[in-house]
């Protein structure tokens, strides 16, 4: 099965998309990647997922990535007398260690680490910021605040921090425990939600040890001021507009998506561009003129792939959801601007022979009007560096591992095919034109360039760019 656009599509999977045949008409749809969202999934309910998706994979034979978004350490409230208090404007408000309910003027604030590192002036943000406070006075068990935006406060309601930098740890217990369990059922992708620094991705890199590629979520003031840093730790990152859009002021998230695709691209790191994308299709079955322009705005931008959260996982219409963003991405992508935007983000290659080969290969298929980029890759770095120079014909990656093909399907333009490494190069040369004929890729007379680092599987060693014609004995079997 061909995809016909390069933007990759993400849905997440949720009471609407449970069972096997409404995963399948997902995948059939468009879909390249599942997410799992951990923050409303049981262990058990991600194990039937995944058998589900690997199922589907093995009848489509074509590889399927899978995302477990972790929950992270999402901070709350404690509880309150009477469920809640409505807070006036300008009123004093106070959080402290004290564990018993709360009432109108103070409430219990869970996380000793919080209250160690608020200083006057720091603002709270609660219940996705439909309440603002702003501390006034800090010591290690209190802070007392004053109401800058008015609201009513209840149970266990989240705790949004944009200017304090707390010492929690990347993964809470739960965390810690979904990432075992995803780990052990194999997944492909791991996201980490709500980190504020690089070391927050070191750390769990140590215990995922290339088990699964970590994608960070940027939805974090702290994070967009280490995105560098935060990239180079990094496998993907994703712009993830809901939570961002709490912690920072709403008009700054279109910035900053432009801002976190450009430093992803410039690194060759695949970028997914999430939240509220098709919203209006949660309960109806076509979307906003809005919500085209902004999926088509993230393609434009050149996004690895595009998300649906609510709208495939709880929503009405999840088929339709996949189905209108496929319809856009074609669309967008048909358009004669379209490289040309992206183009204009061109990153220059690196200074390393992978980048100077991927930037080559681009350029020859420019002047000799190739059909297609085959790239021979173990790890999936030679198929990431060509992506990174968003060439303008298909690239395919043929790749010895299930697992590599997996992660590639996040990736932008690549189609994976899962094959053996055979004998020596002009033997995988004969091969990869076969199935350059056999994927239509390629016809009988076009020529093709094949991209690999020799010997074979070494991975990071991409060395040779090889012209070859695809001839009429390529219409056979490999
Ligand atoms: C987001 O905040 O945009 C996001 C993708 O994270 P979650 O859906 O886990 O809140």
């Amino acid at each position: 099965m061909r995809r016909q656009r390069r933007t990759k599509i993400v849905a997440t999977l949720g009471p609407a998309s449970s069972d096997q045949t409404t995963i399948e008409r997902l995948f059939v749809a468009g879909t390249d990647v599942f997410r799992i969202n951990m923050s409303h999934t049981t262990h058990e309910a991600m194990r039937a997922y995944v058998a589900a998706i690997r199922a589907i994979e093995q009848r489509h034979g074509r590889p399927i990535g899978i995302l477990v978004d972790l929950q992270g350490p999402k901070l709350r409230l404690d509880t309150f007398k009477q469920g809640g208090t409505d807070l006036a404007m300008g009123s004093s408000f106070v959080l402290d260690s004290d564990p018993s309910p709360g009432d109108a003027t103070r409430v219990h604030l869970p996380h000793p680490e919080i209250l160690s590192a608020l200083e006057p002036g720091h603002r709270l943000l609660i219940d996705d910021g439909k309440v603002l406070l702003v501390v006034t006075e800090a010591t290690r068990q209190r802070a007392v605040t004053r109401v800058e935006v008015a609201g009513r406060v209840s149970d266990r309601k989240g705790v949004s921090l944009p200017d304090t930098i707390v010492a929690l740890a990347a993964l809470t217990p739960k965390d810690r425990s979904d990432l075992e369990a995803a780990l052990d059922t194999g997944v492909d992708w791991i996201g980490l939600s709500f980190i504020q620094r690089p070391e927050d991705v070191s750390e769990v890199k140590k215990m995922t040890r290339g088990r699964a590629a970590l994608l960070a979520k940027i939805e974090k003031p702290q994070a967009v001021k280490s995105l560098v840093e935060i990239l180079e730790q990094s496998d993907a990152l994703m712009v993830a507009r809901g939570d961002l859009g709490v912690e920072m002021p709403l008009e700054r998230v279109p910035g900053l998506q432009k801002q976190i695709i450009r430093g992803a691209r410039r690194t060759g790191k695949p970028v997914v561009v999430a939240t509220q994308m098709l919203e209006s299709m949660i309960t109806a079955p076509v979307p906003t003129r809005a919500e085209v322009s902004d999926v088509a705005t993230a393609i434009y931008e050149g996004a690895d792939a595009i998300m649906l959260s609510a709208e495939s996982a709880s929503g009405q219409y999840p088929v339709e959801a996949v189905e209108t963003m496929n319809r856009i991405a074609e669309e967008v992508e048909r358009d004669r601007g379209y490289l040309t935007e992206i183009e204009a983000q061109h990153a220059r290659p690196e200074a390393t022979g992978a980048d100077a080969i991927a930037a080559a290969a681009r350029q020859i298929t420019e002047t000799l009007d190739l059909a297609a980029i085959l790239c021979l890759t173990s790890s999936g770095s030679t198929a990431l560096r060509v992506a990174r120079e968003r060439p303008k014909p298909p690239i395919v990656a043929l790749s010895p591992k299930l697992a590599t093909g997996r992660r590639l399907a996040l990736v932008w333009g690549v189609h994976c095919v899962v094959t053996e490494d055979a004998p020596n190069i002009d033997h995988m040369v004969a091969r990869a034109c076969r199935i350059a004929f056999r994927e239509g890729f390629a016809k009988t007379g076009q020529r093709v360039i094949i991209v690999a680092g020799v010997p074979l599987g070494t991975p990071g060693a991409t060395n040779m760019v090889r012209i070859a014609f695809v001839g009429a004995d390529d219409a056979g079997a490999d």
